[in-house]
């Protein structure tokens, strides 16, 4: 019985379980649609990225003998979405019998998905996503019944249910986690080794083309493109970061130096993400390079960390609370987006920083995301909807189950403490300890309330007084608010002061 096998455009991997035991009478569709092109408006790199990444990936399967449907992108197409997409396969190859696809990542096309059947008239099939470590049942039956669901947990389970740096029952060096020694500020001298690059060939250049035609007033330039679009590059880019970056990934991830945006970060996530590199794979390779004394235990702990815990965890939690969750606004925050998330126009440095490294790469590493730009969000109280959409649109490696978890819960705090124990937020004495940026800054890192004063710092204050009903008894921010309430009234006054006219021009900073 023929099939129509759906791939998605984050679904470009080999192992996929909807191409496993495909047919030579079997369709596989594949189609660059605008629904998913422009329900945001996208970085230029990303929409780069998957265009050229998902014909790539069909040259590789129709070399592979495999019946290909590939739909190519078309401004005036009467294919506009994926169900467009799946009429038009079905009409062009009337012999197949059922629809085949492996779960999406967002909640809104899986809603969209559930309904061919009544649609087409044809048996679906929708696969559990295994390229993923733990599945969305086993997740549920973690979560259940907990009061509280933290990732640090989660991730234990993890560790033991896949082996990854255990020695039996116990984690590799005695503890589950070595966060604490990553977080070191990075000597501005520090030799720096950037990730691998690589020169667009002939099926991306097209594709450069294409995007500039039809989404030029989309974030980034379109010349500068140069992430991996196969999962043979993608692969050598992750092992160039394993021997020559993993080693410094650890003491460094929470650093940030002026005009380095990518210091010691992998930027695989990109890669992963849309499905070029396969999580075990690349933990085995972090867990080998320790094993073999080439990268320390609080790096390789740290990388994996990202993969099989937070990742892992933030997907289950998406769908888990999805569709609920995408409403939660936890700290009323409607604050309309400031310009410069867009054009990086702006004196705060560290802001300039963050954002042009977004409009360069359609990437900032993750501090520039929390502690930049998305703590400046959660202290200016930014529209959650409006900064979900920007995290969602400019990064490469966004999709909604990782990005909302990330955006609404971690940085904006929206679902009330479901994701973070406290928010993160901070003043701007955290950035100059992190970074060099204060030092070439316009704004006076030690001010507060005085014409030069860092923006962030009187923000800080105004936003632990704002939200002290809801954090006021939060441990993790006992000493912050102790420290508030030592400040006699007129400090306070001035403070909150500053706070408003701040916010009041924030086009202005
Ligand atoms: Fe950012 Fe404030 Fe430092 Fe300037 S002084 S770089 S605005 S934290």
């Amino acid at each position: 019985m023929a099939r129509l096998i759906v791939i998605l455009d984050d679904q470009l991997s080999p192992a996929l379980p909807s191409l496993q035991n495909a047919a030579a009478d079997d369709v596989l569709l594949l189609a660059e649609v605008a629904a998913e092109a422009s329900y945001v408006q996208h970085h230029k790199h990303k929409i780069i990225l998957i265009f050229s990444a998902m014909r790539h990936f069909a040259a590789v399967l129709q070399q592979q003998g495999y019946q290909l449907c590939y739909i190519h992108y078309d401004s005036q197409s009467q294919i506009k979405c994926i169900t467009d997409a799946v009429q038009h396969a079905l009409t062009q190859y009337p012999h197949l019998q059922s629809i085949v696809i492996t779960q999406c990542g967002e909640y809104r096309l899986q809603q969209e998905i559930n309904n061919w059947q009544q649609r087409f008239s044809l048996p679906l099939q929708i696969l559990s996503d295994d390229r993923f470590i733990c599945d969305l049942p086993r997740f549920t039956r973690w979560a259940q019944g907990k009061k509280q669901l933290r990732m640090e947990y989660f991730y234990r389970e993890m560790r033991r249910y896949t082996g990854l740096l255990m020695q039996g029952d116990t984690p590799e060096g005695g503890k589950w986690n070595y966060d604490t020694d990553n977080r070191k500020a990075c000597p501005h001298d520090l030799q720096q080794i950037p990730p691998l690059h690589f020169a667009p060939d002939d099926i991306t250049a097209e594709v450069i083309a294409l995007v500039n035609q039809h989404f030029a007033a989309n974030m980034g330039s379109a010349d500068n493109f140069s992430y991996a679009v196969t999962g043979k590059d993608a692969r050598r880019a992750f092992l160039h970061f394993v021997q020559q970056q993993l080693a410094q990934f650890g003491d460094y991830q929470d650093a940030m130096l002026l005009d380095q945006p990518f210091l010691f970060h992998s930027i695989c996530s990109v890669y992963v993400n849309c499905g070029l590199l396969d999580v075990r794979w690349m933990c085995n390779k972090v867990q080998q390079a320790y094993q073999q004394g080439l990268v320390p235990l609080n790096a390789a702990e740290g990388f994996i960390r990202q993969l099989i815990g937070w990742r892992e965890y933030v997907r289950g939690l998406y769908w888990l609370l999805m569709p609920d969750y995408k409403q939660y606004n936890g700290l009323n925050a409607e604050r309309p987006l400031p310009g410069f998330y867009w054009h990086g126009n702006t004196q705060m440095r560290c802001m300039q920083q963050a954002v042009k490294s977004t409009i360069d790469h359609a990437y900032s590493h993750h501090i520039h995301r929390l502690m930049i730009t998305g703590n400046f969000a959660l202290l200016a109280g930014l529209s959650v909807k409006q900064v979900t959409d920007w995290y969602l649109a400019v990064y490469a490696d966004a999709y909604e189950w990782v990005e909302l978890p990330n955006t609404l819960g971690m940085v904006l705090f929206a679902d009330g403490g479901v994701l973070a124990s406290k928010p993160y937020a901070a003043s701007g004495a955290y950035i100059n300890r992190m970074s060099n940026y204060c030092k070439n800054c316009a704004y006076n890192v030690k001010h507060t309330t005085e014409a030069d004063a860092c923006p962030f710092n009187a923000l800080y204050w105004d936003f632990l007084h704002r939200h002290q009903q809801q954090f006021g008894a939060n441990p993790r921010l006992a000493l912050a608010f102790a420290n508030w309430q030592k400040r006699s009234d007129s400090d306070k006054a001035a403070i909150l002061a500053k706070a408003a006219n701040t916010l009041n021009r924030l086009e202005q900073l």
